[in-house]
This record gives structure tokens, C-alpha cells and sequence, in this order.
């Protein structure tokens, strides 16, 4: 039976895939599989809407390098006689995506934001010109590699155990030669994942006030993420904060926009919010556009009583 594979070199967000692939199979009349490559935890997969889980002990696939993975996930792809891959659209995703659909002759969509079928056919939904607008496309080849944005899906708890298929595979050694690794920063945090984000920009004056931001992201149990300028100009926040077009994307429950104008560079990456707050001085300021509540004020002023507020 042809199948939608899923792999991410994240686990988590294979799992979420697999959740949506189970749904799409269902429609679609297609058997689901997991390739869980380089995995630490192959078993966790076993239970996650898949009926077959492919393993391989081959080294080379130890430590992530796109043009190898994208080789062995072809062969893959082949045993399991996918019709639709489907793959986690994180930057290394993205990149793998590509050259896996080279390979294989497929078409490849990335940044996928929805998914759904309709006549038969998976169609997407991305953002297209610079986060101004939303397209809506399909895939014209029978094989279609679908990168898809993290959070899409659901994780599930199938009954049903899937089948490990250990795969033998033929890799050559990468054309890449990885000269040093580094650590991520210590301040490294999740924000596509925070159910809270406290989103800061420019309406901020000094670093130091933004210790306003971080204790009300305390309050709510969330995260303090910015706009470019803030991570790029003024070098306040590291750039894995940067929501938007150049940074993240986050769908957090709340999303409380401080001093920010709301331009579409950065608006696209907190639009699935489910509730957008903002604080802006200016009452004609974009944010206004998308905001679900808001206080026109200086953020100065709110900030310390909102937060002393839900302090209580
Ligand atoms: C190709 C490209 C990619 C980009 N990618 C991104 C991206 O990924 N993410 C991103 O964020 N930007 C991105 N940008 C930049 C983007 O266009 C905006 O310049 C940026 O988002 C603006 O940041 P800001 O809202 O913090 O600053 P500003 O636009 O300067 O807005 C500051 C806001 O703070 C308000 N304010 C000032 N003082 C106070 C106060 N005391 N109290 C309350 N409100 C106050 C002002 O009224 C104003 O609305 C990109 C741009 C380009 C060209």
C-alpha cells in the first residue's frame, strides 16, 4: 500500500506529523510511515499513527548532513512506496526537502501552514510575497515532498503498534567536511513551541527596561521573543528570539506585542496566535490591524501594572 512518510530530525515535530498524516491517510486511502533517521528515540515512534517505522544503524546518518539525509530518506521513500513525504520545515527541513525532491523528481513545497485534501489532492497554504499575502497550491507530480511548518499537526497515541523495518543503506561519504561544532547560546529557548510569547521592539528604549518584558513573561509563564531591529540593530536579544519573515513563527495562545509597529515582516510570524494583545502610544500604529485587545498607551507606564496586576 502506498504511503505518506514523515521525518523530521526532530522528534517532537515527527510526531506532530504523524498525527497529521494519520488523518490525511485516512482521506487520502494511504498507509503511514515514519523514517526516525538518527533518532535517539526510535521506540517513542512505535505508537504515534504509524504502521511501519523505519530504523537504520548506518553511522553516517549520526549526525545530521542534508545531502546524505536526503540520499538515505530517497531510499526510504522507495521501500515504503510513499506518495507523499511530508517533513518538518525547520532550516535544516527545508533545505533537505528540496534536494530529497531533486532526487527523487517530486514536486516540493516548504513552509507549508496548512494542509488539506480536497478532490483527492493535498493542497497547502503558504506565505507568499514577503508575508503580504497567503497562496494556496498544490503539487502537480505524483510524488510530492511537502515540507510542513512546525505545530501543524497533533501528536497522538495510536493503539495500533507500528512494525520497525531496520533498512540496509548505501551512503556515500558527504561532500561536506564539518571542520567544528559549537554549542547553541545557553540563553537557547523553544519559541515556536511557548504557549506565551511577550513579543518586544522598538518601542523599548534601553536594554535594560526590557527586564519589564521578562517579568511579565514570568508572570505568565511564557517566553520574551523581538522584532529584527532589536536583534539585529541592537544586538539586545539573540536572533533565535526574532519573530517574523527572517525569524520564527510562533502559535502561542497569547501573544502580547510591546512597542511594536506591526509591519508584515513581522506580523506573519505571530498571525496563528490565538490571542494578540498589544501595547503601542501610537493609535494608528498596524498592530491595530490584527490585535485582539489592546491599550494605547506608553508601554512604560502599562507594562509594571499589568504585571503587578496579574501578579495580584
Ligand atoms: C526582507 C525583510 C525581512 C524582515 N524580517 C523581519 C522579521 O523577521 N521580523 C521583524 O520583526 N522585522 C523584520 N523586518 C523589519 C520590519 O520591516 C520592521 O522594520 C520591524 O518589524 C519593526 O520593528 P518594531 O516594530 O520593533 O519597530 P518600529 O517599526 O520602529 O515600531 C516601534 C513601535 O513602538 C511604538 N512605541 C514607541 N515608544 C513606545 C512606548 N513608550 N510605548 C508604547 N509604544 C511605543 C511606536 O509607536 C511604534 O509603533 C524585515 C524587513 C525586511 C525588509
Amino acid at each position: 500500500m502506498a504511503a505518506i512518510l514523515v521525518f523530521s530530525e526532530r522528534d517532537d515535530i515527527a510526531w506532530q506529523l504523524l498525527g497529521k498524516a494519520a488523518e490525511l491517510g485516512r482521506e487520502m486511502g494511504l498507509g503511514v510511515a515514519a523514517a526516525a533517521l538518527g533518532s535517539a528515540d526510535p521506540g517513542g515512534y512505535a505508537n504515534r499513527g504509524a504502521q511501519k517505522v523505519y530504523i537504520s544503524k548506518n553511522e553516517q546518518l549520526k549526525t545530521f548532513e542534508a545531502s546524505v539525509y536526503a540520499e538515505a530518506l530517497s531510499q526510504v521513500a522507495k521501500q515504503a512506496d510513499a506518495a507523499v513525504i511530508l517533513i518538518g520545515s525547520t532550516r535544516r527541513g527545508k533545505e533537505l526537502a528540496g534536494r530529497l525532491a531533486q532526487k527523487l523528481g517530486a514536486g516540493c513545497i516548504s513552509d507549508a501552514g496548512s494542509l488539506e485534501v480536497k478532490d483527492g489532492r493535498l493542497v497547502c497554504t503558504r506565505n507568499a510575497l514577503g508575508g503580504a499575502t497567503v497562496a494556496t497550491q498544490t503539487i502537480t507530480t505524483e510524488l510530492q515532498v511537502i515540507a510542513v511548518s512546525p505545530g501543524l499537526g497533533e501528536p497522538i497515541e495510536s493503539p495500533e503498534t507500528a512494525e520497525m523495518v531496520e533498512v540496509e543503506l548505501a551512503l556515500k561519504p558527504s561532500a561536506v567536511k564539518v571542520i567544528a561544532r559549537s554549542e547553541k547560546g545557553q540563553g537557547a529557548v523553544d519559541i515556536e513551541g511557548a504557549e506565551v510569547l511577550v513579543c518586544v521592539g522598538k518601542g523599548f528604549t534601553r536594554q535594560e527596561d526590557l527586564k519589564m518584558a521578562e517579568e511579565l513573561a514570568e508572570v505568565l509563564g511564557g517566553l520574551v521573543a523581538c522584532t529584527k531591529p532589536l536583534a539585529t540593530d541592537e544586538k539586545w536579544l539573540p536572533e533565535d528570539r526574532v519573530i517574523g519573515l527572517s525569524g520564527k513563527s510562533g502559535k502561542p495562545n497569547l501573544a502580547i506585542c510591546l512597542g511594536i509597529s506591526g509591519q508584515v515582516q513581522f506580523t506573519v510570524g505571530i498571525r496563528d496566535a490565538k490571542t494578540i494583545v498589544a501595547v503601542n502610544q501610537d493609535p494608528n500604529a498596524f498592530i491595530w490591524q490584527m490585535a485582539d485587545y489592546g491599550i494605547v498607551g506608553d508601554l512604560y507606564e502599562v507594562v509594571p501594572r499589568l504585571t503587578a496586576a496579574l501578579k495580584g
